[in-house]
Order: structure tokens, then sequence, then C-alpha cells
């Protein structure tokens, strides 16, 4: 079969390799579809401590089953199946309190297992013992399927921040996970969408399908100042940052109402995460700042159920298909940032 496989930064390739076989606990599929996003370019680029190459990449998957291994019940082939990307050990004193995303022992498909560019792939026992197997509903695609894990993620993010009804929500980066952030927030019923991005480019083609209620081009307004103008001084409920960028860190403490939530939800780069924050802002505010690190299996479940339900539509948010022979041409769409999402089709 066709995989796609890292070797080292900058050194992905496109191999022939046998099938993989479903032992004991394990489930085979064949791969249907596996999306990329910028954890794809970043570890295409720098590489991750946790892969030890050659490591089949690829973590938001959604397939059919075509071979069980031995001991394992409640599945057939022929299963449309979608697969969770960070697997919680289930065992630990954070997964017994019910706090899986934040698992010390996690570990993750394309990581430390072979993950979805690949024509086939075997789901780990391990995915399986924390219910991290999804059945696609009826009239949902593989395509679909397969952002029920970044959704998720997003989804663990509103929760953390308290995202709900009548709030103003700011969200700041214009990629899939923004889209993503703006269309759950109206989801969950919130009063006003605000998305901001400092490229006018990708901002515009975000906005054309997301419709947030105002699109805030950060380079060439002062962000901060638009939204306490949008929110008549008052700033707003929940602001998100989706975007790797300390500066929008910063703002998001300035641009946030009284009692108001703030989600850093992307990271900092390893090497610069350090930054300045008016603590009396939180003071005297009563600011809540929280964090948000992927996403549990009932997320995955819970966001597979939004998006089966109309609640949280995906279909139009997925303006790339292409095939493993492109990869190379799938993550160097996602680092231009030139579509909002691609996904592969192996
Ligand atoms: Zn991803
Ligand atoms: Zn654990």
């Amino acid at each position: 079969m066709k995989v796609a496989r890292f070797h080292a930064p900058g050194d992905l390739r496109l191999e022939e390799v046998p099938e993989p076989v479903a032992r004991p606990g394990e489930v085979k599929i064949r791969v249907r579809n596996c999306s990329t996003c910028g954890t794809d370019v970043k570890i295409y680029r720098f590489g991750h401590h946790h892969i030890r190459p050659p490591r089949v990449m690829g973590h938001e998957i959604a397939g059919e089953i075509v071979e069980l291994g031995e001991g394992v019940t409640g599945w057939s082939p022929g299963d449309r199946v979608q697969v969770i990307a960070a697997i919680p050990c289930g065992e630990c004193e954070e997964c017994r309190r019910g706090h899986r995303t934040v698992c010390p022992n996690q570990e993750s498909m394309g990581y430390h297992y072979d993950g979805g560019f690949a024509q086939y792939m075997v789901v780990p026992a391990k995915v399986l013992a924390v219910d991290g197997l999804n059945r696609v509903p009826d009239g949902v695609g593989f395509a679909e399927a397969s952002l029920a894990e970044p959704l998720a993620c997003v989804l663990n993010g509103q929760e953390l921040a308290r995202v709900c009804e009548g709030d103003d929500v700011v969200v700041v980066g214009s990629g899939p996970i923004g889209c993503l952030h703006v269309r759950l927030a109206r989801a969950r019923g919130a009063g006003r969408v605000f998305l901001a991005d400092l490229n006018a480019e990708r901002l515009a083609m975000a906005a054309g399908l997301v419709r947030p209620d105002a699109a805030i081009c950060s380079g060439e307004t002062d962000v901060v100042d638009e939204v306490l103008k949008l929110t008549g001084g008052r700033g707003a409920d929940v602001v998100i940052t989706a975007a790797a960028s300390g500066a929008a860190q910063q703002q998001a403490l300035q641009m946030a109402a009284r009692q108001g939530r703030i989600s850093f939800f992307g990271g900092l780069p390893k090497d610069d995460p350090i930054i300045a924050c008016d603590s009396n802002l939180v003071h005297y505010r009563e600011l809540t700042i929280v964090g948000a690190n992927g996403s549990s299996p009932a997320h995955n479940a819970r966001a597979l159920r939004l998006i089966a339900d109309g609640a949280v539509p995906v279909a139009d948010l997925i303006t790339r298909r292409l095939g493993l022979d492109e990869v190379m041409d799938a993550i160097d769409v996602v680092a231009r940032g030139a579509a909002i999402k691609v996904t592969i089709e192996p």
C-alpha cells in the first residue's frame, strides 16, 4: 500500500509498504479521508520529540473497517468510523478525575502510532479501550467526519471558556480552527461573533464562508479599538486566540469585557512562550484565562454529533481534496494558508 512517511525534518516520503495487520484488540481500516492542519506543517518542518521516524503522519482520520483483530467486539467490517487523535491512558489520576485532555501519558495518532496518510491503518487497542473509535452517522461523509477531531478541540476550548448564549465573542485567527470557532460559537447561541486576522486575503476568504458579524483586519486597524467600538466600549465576553501569537494574547486581555474569559487556544512557539500580562486587568475586571490542549474521546463523539445534526456545518470548509500522491502539495497549501481545509483522500 501507499503511505506518506516522515523520515526527518523536511523529508516526507511517499512509499510503498506492506499493509498492516490487525493484532489482538486492534481494528484495521481503509482510510477514506485524513485531513491536514498546521500541526502537519510543523511536524514536516521541525519533527516532533514524540516521533521516532519513520512514521506515517496524519491525525484527522475517517475510514471504514476492513478487518477485526482477535477479541474485538461490537464492530464489523464495513462500519464507517472516525478515529481520535489524542489517546489518554484512561488510568492515571487525571483520567480518573475526568481530565482526559491533560493526561500526562497521552499518546497520539501519527506520533506514537502510524497515522492516516495511508491507504490502510491500524487503530491501536488503546484507542478502542478509551472509546476513541466513533461510528460515523448516516448522512455524514468521510471528509466531514475527519473534521470531528479539530472540531472536538474547538469544543473543548469553548467549554473551558464557557461560551454561552448572548456572549459577544472575538476569534483571532481565521484559519480552519478560527472558522470552526465562529461556527461553534453560533451553535452555542453567542450574541455577536467577530473574526480577526492579520492577513486581509485569508480573512476575506474565511469571512465569506462563516459570515462573522464583523471581520477585523488587524494588519490594517487596531483590533482592540475596533472591538471596543463594536461593543460600545464594553469589550467581548470571550476572546479566543486561534493563532500562534503572543501579541494576540496580550491584545486579548485588553479587549475582554469585565468578567470576560480569554482562551489561549493556539500555543506559542516553544522558544518564545513568554508574554506580558497586565495582572491588574485580570484582577479588577475579574478575567479568566484558560488554555486548551486537544480533546477527549467524548469531545470527538460530541463533535461528530454536532456535524451530523447540522449544528456545525463543515462540508463547505473543505476547500481542497487531494490524493495521497499530492501530500506535499497539501502541506504547501496549508503552510501558505491558501485554502480553508485541505483533506487527503488516500
Ligand atoms: Zn490537526
Ligand atoms: Zn491518563
